[in-house]
């Protein structure tokens, strides 16, 4: 085990809920704490409730997405096409229509970015396998270099993995932070701006940073047994672990500067949707997912083994900006909030089932390129704080409405920084871990400033997390000095001073 002695549950991981109540935790270490919002748009809905949709198809607001859809259908096809093409001898020089690429070049490239990304036995294998690898001094120049390259790595420590998270991203300031924003104070706190982000990116890609998965550090057996990975990384490079925190778009947020949905493009790429205040709506890369992927796109070696970040989901607004939770299904559903009816009614069309597939695709492309998905709670609840019924109503409705969507995790992110106990190891007495353990959850992870926190048990990993937003950068910029320089990055057009947790949230 690693540990810490300044174990602190700096809590910043909230959805900005204007009418939340905080208070604060200590378990039976007096340095924890936390502050919880237990009446966050939390709704007790019976899992038996969903009902079918009432409403028809034709949405024109998916118009877009279905052109997507049948771009996505076309390059799978050319993919299957292009497989089916490197099985035959004579067929591996057809070129594909699209960027004029042979199968042997499309391989070849991709091994270049194998080899790019540390994985060099795949790498290797995939020129050894062209056809005229015998006969190509070319490609047997290269693959020695690869061996050799590889002789180089060294195992990065494991305990030295420092783990990063934000939240959805402020793509305008000028509407998050505007005066008139009852939640201004809250994404000034917790929340970090598009251009603060990517300054973050390169300057940690400057340092040398490599985004690693936390199954890169450990996975485990069907009996639970905890196996350990070694990550083989140059000896200048720095493992680190990139999360985010409610990847929902809430319909609070709508209007606030933030995106709202992701979607496939016709190049098959995962981008934003932002409605604009007008209504009006474009598309481009405004939040983590997408800037990651253009920013590994350009400097594969910034990835391990193409693994990126990976994003918790709650489940009650939906996931990705897909509203997919069964109350959506049914307009007269009682369990609807006011926003949700009002979506409803602004979206005659909506279709459930439709919204349901549509979200699938798009978690299905974003783990294609790398990403995870963890579990949030359903309802962001404070798991501590929750009878075991409740947890029991909540870990169903997850795994009824999101894991069909973006399918099983083994990984808890706990929501509002909270935790099941202090620093000592989790065992078998404690009811909560019992039953998640018992849900299929392995990892788990809180919050902490700390560089590195984490805890190994036989039979689960514990990796805390650090947030990287307006709190940390103005109140504590000299625990972001090792990733980044905090002056250099705060966005100019915060609102200063940066309030306290408690200024905020009582
Ligand atoms: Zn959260």
């Amino acid at each position: 085990m690693t540990g810490n002695k300044n174990y602190n549950f700096d809590n910043f991981d909230v959805t900005l809920h204007p009418e939340r109540k905080s208070r604060e935790r200590v378990t039976e270490k007096k340095s924890v704490s936390t502050h919880e919002f237990p009446k966050l748009n939390f709704k007790e809905i019976s899992l038996s409730k969903r009902g079918g949709s009432k409403h028809s198809n034709g949405n024109g607001n998916f118009t877009k997405i279905a052109v997507c859809a049948v771009a996505l259908v076309l390059v799978v096809s050319l993919i299957i096409g292009l497989v089916s093409c490197a099985s035959g001898k004579d067929k591996t020089k057809k070129k594909d229509e699209n960027n004029n690429m042979s199968v042997e070049e499309m391989t070849l490239q991709n091994a270049k970015i194998s080899a790019a990304q540390y994985d060099y036995d795949k790498a290797i294998a995939d020129v050894k396998g062209l056809e005229k690898y015998a006969t190509d001094t070319e490609l047997q120049a290269l693959v020695s270099t690869w061996e050799q390259e590889k002789s180089t790595l060294v195992e990065f420590p494991h305990d030295q993995i420092t783990h990063i998270f934000f939240h959805s991203l402020i793509w305008e300031p000028d509407l998050a932070f505007a005066p008139d924003n009852n939640k201004a104070d809250g994404y000034n706190l917790v929340m970090t701006t598009v251009d603060e982000f990517n300054a973050i990116i390169q300057s940690m890609y400057d340092k040398n940073y490599v985004m690693v998965s936390m199954h890169d550090i450990c996975t485990f057996d069907e009996q639970g047994n905890r196996i350990d990975h070694q990550i083989m990384l140059p000896p200048d490079k720095k493992a680190f672990v990139l999360s985010q925190d409610d990847l929902n778009y809430y319909h609070i947020q709508d209007g606030d500067g933030i995106a709202t949905k992701l979607i496939i493009d016709e190049n098959g790429k995962v981008i934003n949707e932002y409605k604009k205040l007008d209504g009006s709506v474009t598309y481009g890369d405004f939040d983590v997912v997408p800037l990651i992927d253009r920013f590994v796109e350009k400097h594969p070696e910034f990835s391990y083994k193409g693994h990126k970040g990976i994003l918790a989901l709650t489940g009650y607004n939906g996931v990705l900006g897909y509203r997919t939770d069964s109350v959506y299904a049914d307009i007269n559903d009682p369990n609807l909030d006011p926003d949700q009816i009002q979506f409803l009614e602004a979206n005659p069309d909506f279709d459930y089932q439709k919204e349901v597939e549509e979200a699938k695709k798009v978690a299905d492309k974003m783990k294609e390129n790398g990403w995870e998905f963890a579990t949030h709670t359903w309802g962001h609840r404070t798991v501590p704080d929750m009878s075991m019924d409740t947890l029991t109503t909540d870990t169903g409705k997850w795994r009824a409405y999101v894991e069909p969507v973006v399918g099983k995790t083994d990984v808890m992110i706990f929501p509002n920084g909270s935790d099941l106990t202090g620093t000592g190891y989790y065992d078998s007495s404690i009811e909560r871990f019992n039953y998640l353990y018992s849900e299929g959850i392995r990892i788990f992870c809180p919050v902490d400033s700390t560089p590195y926190w984490q805890q190994k048990g036989d039979n689960y990993f514990r990796m805390s997390r650090r947030n990287l937003d307006g709190y940390r950068m103005y109140h504590n910029p000299e625990r972001c000095e090792d990733l980044f320089d905090p002056n250099a990055v705060f966005d100019k057009k915060r609102p200063l001073p940066v309030p306290t947790m408690e200024e905020v949230y009582g």
